[in-house]
């Protein structure tokens, strides 16, 4: 009797990572395809980073490590937090877990049941509302589109929020859209966070990706009042290229953070002990690399967008952080799913289609790939629209 749980039955699978592995598959079988999918960048793992945690591997360091991580991680995440937001966290209030995204599903875990509802600005990163409903509770979401790019208004925060209402999702800058709220932006959404007794966990993992001179401010930061009411979401994934280690952290108030360790402890247990030992290496060594990684990704980002916005049928808002472009797709009649499936079969490029995120209009394009891939690919999306329009 192969019964599956009501839980695991209601979860719609990961459509972001399925299209990953449809390129992979139609790569390694040698067709010419350009991925446009990829949630990662396209660069290599700083070397002081691998070096780090190869020579942990060679120490024997490679047995369980407290569940919440080692105090040396903790204490660096800690000091991350001070140095760069001017937040003041106690290691104890750290938790190091499996990478943002079980970061994230702890945060969920951790605070939020049945009856409860969080809010989700729309569109989202595509895990949020299945973790919402694996806890038992309803996600209600928040739609925006690119007229105002994307940005959820305080008002429209206040007016959907609920007695029931446990969690707000913040997420900036921003996976698929690659928006990034203004500090006075971020501080307004906290206020009626703040004002209304709503928790809201912030994941702040693109919070090193920022072009034309975007500014992140971390919702905690303005009031102690904001500090007590945010969860931090961050991982190593992103500004130092590390998606396979499975390395991320939350910063929270005791009593989650608390809450969090428990779980973890009942679940997973530590992250991998000498992928810890790279995160200590990331957090206090060199940054340089990010210098070259952004310059790199602008000049991309800049491009594509250019070139998005010359294409029949498409407009696309600029995004000022992550590598993602999301150009908005209504003028080829078509909707996200039919239009990226077409894509992948006439032209052999693979993209994200917005349904995954919540918006049926759009399709998510990752400028995590190289110039000459871009060029490509965007030269053949350029043809397929025109056979379209
Ligand atoms: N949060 C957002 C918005 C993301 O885009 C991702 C990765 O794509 C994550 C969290 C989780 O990243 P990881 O679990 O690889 O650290």
């Amino acid at each position: 009797n192969y019964r599956i749980s009501q839980r695991a039955a209601s979860l719609t699978p990961s459509l972001t990572l399925e299209i990953d592995a449809k390129a992979k598959r139609m790569k390694a079988e040698g067709q010419d395809l350009v991925g446009f999918g990829a949630g990662e960048p396209d660069f290599d793992t700083p070397q002081h980073i691998k070096d780090a945690a190869a020579a942990a591997l060679a120490a024997g360091f490679t047995k369980y490590t407290p569940a919440a991580g080692i105090p040396e991680l903790r204490k660096a995440i800690a000091e991350k937090h001070r140095r760069e937001n001017g937040l003041e966290y106690e290691p104890e209030q750290i938790i190091v877990s499996c990478g943002g995204k079980h970061a994230c599903y702890n945060v969920i875990l951790a605070t939020c049941q049945e009856g409860d509802e969080v809010l989700i600005p729309s569109p989202y990163w595509v895990s949020y509302p299945e973790m919402v409903k694996l806890a038992g509770a309803t996600p209600v979401f928040l739609p925006t589109t690119d007229r105002t790019e994307f940005k959820v208004t305080p008002e429209q925060l206040r007016a959907a929020i609920t007695p029931r209402t446990r969690l707000f999702i913040l997420n900036s800058p921003s996976n698929p859209t690659g928006t990034v709220y203004t500090p006075e932006e971020v501080r307004a959404l906290g206020d009626v966070c703040v004002e209304k007794g709503v928790l809201i966990m912030s994941d702040e993992i693109y919070e090193h990706l920022l072009y034309d001179g975007a500014v992140h401010r971390s919702v905690a930061s303005f009031s102690r009042a904001h500090y007590e009411h945010t969860i931090i979401v961050h991982g190593f994934a992103k500004a130092w290229s590390m998606t396979g280690w499975r390395l991320g952290w939350t910063a929270a108030p005791e009593p989650i953070a608390r809450a969090i360790d428990a779980i973890q402890s009942h679940s997973t247990s530590n992250p991998t002990s000498f992928a810890q030992k790279g995160g200590v290496a990331a957090l206090t060594g060199p940054m340089e690399h990010l210098k070259t990684w952004l310059a790199e990704f602008d000049r991309r980002r800049r491009y594509a967008w250019e070139r998005l916005n010359r294409i029949p049928g498409l407009s696309c808002v600029n995004a000022r952080g992550a590598f993602y472009l999301f150009p908005n797709i209504s003028g080829t009649g078509l909707k996200s799913v039919e239009f990226c499936k077409r894509l992948l079969e006439t032209e052999k490029v693979a993209a994200v289609p917005g349904v995954a995120f919540g918006a049926d209009d759009y399709i998510r394009i990752s400028y995590a790939t190289s110039m000459a891939n871009l060029e490509k690919g965007l030269d053949r999306i350029e043809r397929f629209c025109r056979s379209l329009v």
